[in-house]
């Protein structure tokens, strides 16, 4: 199926690039590694060759190349950029590849906020740029988001979704918009248990074991401690930004005033819960200061679960009368991205039933 693609370059040689070249030449696809330094590529091979013996597959590292010339890639079926997340850096990449490239090879891009139609816009071929939206790790995680933009061509995407499907993941079609389905779904997820902490309905352990119990791997604020504060308050920002502002997704006061206080979550400082000494699942003190009313108005643990879920179901709606994917798609999208039990639609028909 995919015999056409025998030959793949990867652009950026970090975490993402890494994974997607341990993933390809995993299904016997040679990869071209391209990075800006001989030594980040050294880093970025060691990073596949270790990711390969975890799989048991060291062999396939006899397909990998590397290199820190751009035409090398002139040749290959295809090419993937996972280069840094940068506007600039991206659109220049994206220039020379379409000179390099014949016109009918895609270029996808792994961004994960950027929007397609604008790094298409500086090639002279933009309906061959697609976004191919990998999750990390890129080889374990089974989703890939392929996101098409106004100028990518039907071609580009069956090309795309042959690919993942050779790569044993499941493609889930989503329209060029801001977060594409999975990190705009998810935004409800973190800031409704970051609102209820606020409102008094119970401490982030509270709020989290609800969350737990009800078959998430964990709750979102262990999560956004575990992802950084910071990091994700950045994506909920740019989301929400892109979106308009709509007040549903406005970042929350108390995020903002951890992470002005420099409580980045597990790797400084703690966020919602304190680490070091501290007994797993003890509450930042911080918080008592920041929310002096906290616990003092507790929930039902099904009405912690109802508000978090009424409001992922409420984003999933938007999205889908937006046209971004299909009501099927934005509940495999959140199953494989999130790793949760259940999509937003699939979570509405089990909360509506336990409530009638
Ligand atoms: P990273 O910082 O680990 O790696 C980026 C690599 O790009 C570096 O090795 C850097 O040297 C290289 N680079 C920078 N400029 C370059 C250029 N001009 N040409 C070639 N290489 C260049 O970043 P990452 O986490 O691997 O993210 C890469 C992309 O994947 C970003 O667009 C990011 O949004 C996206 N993404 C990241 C994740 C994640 O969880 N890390 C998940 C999905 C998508």
């Amino acid at each position: 199926m995919t015999k056409d693609i025998q030959t793949v370059g990867v652009v950026g040689a970090g975490t993402m690039g890494a994974g997607i070249a341990q993933l390809l030449v995993q299904h016997d696809i040679e990869v071209h590694l391209y990075d800006v330094s001989e030594s980040v590529l050294t880093l970025g091979e060691e990073r596949v060759l270790k990711g390969l013996e975890r799989a048991e597959r060291p062999g396939a590292f006899n397909l990998m190349r590397k290199t820190t010339r751009m035409d090398a890639l002139e040749t290959c079926d295809l090419v993937i950029e996972a280069a840094s997340e940068d506007l600039a850096v991206k659109l220049e990449v994206f220039r020379k590849l379409d000179t390099l490239m014949e016109p009918t090879r895609p270029i996808a891009t792994n961004t994960s906020s950027l929007p397609i139609a604008r790094i298409a816009a500086a090639t002279e071929n933009p309906q061959r740029v697609v976004g191919m939206h990998f999750f990390n790790p890129a080889p374990i995680m089974r989703l890939v988001e392929v996101v098409r933009s106004e100028f990518t061509s039907d071609a580009t995407v069956a090309t795309i979704e042959a690919l993942a499907e050779s790569l044993e993941k499941t493609a889930v079609r989503c329209k060029d918009t801001p977060g594409f389905i999975v990190n705009r779904v998810a935004r409800p997820f973190y800031l409704q248990s970051m609102r209820l902490v606020e409102r008094g309905a119970g401490t982030p352990a509270d709020i989290d074991r609800v969350m737990r119990e009800a078959g998430f791997k964990m709750g979102a604020l262990e999560l956004v401690d575990l992802i950084g504060l910071d990091v994700n308050f950045a994506t909920s920002t740019q989301i929400y930004q892109a979106l308009g502002s709509p007040d549903r997704l406005k970042p929350t006061a108390l995020q903002a005033m951890l992470v002005a206080k420099g409580y980045l979550g597990r790797k400084k400082s703690g966020g919602f819960y304190a680490y070091g000494e501290n007994p797993p699942g003890t509450i930042n003190p911080v918080l008592e200061d920041l929310v002096p009313e906290m616990g003092s108005h507790p929930m039902k643990p099904h009405d912690v679960l109802k508000t978090v879920i009424d409001a992922v179901v409420q984003e999933a709606r938007v999205a889908v009368s937006e046209e971004v994917a299909s009501r099927e798609s934005v509940d495999t999208a959140m199953r494989l991205g999130m790793g949760w039990p259940k999509g937003p639609f699939e979570w509405e028909k089990t909360i509506s039933r336990d409530a009638s």
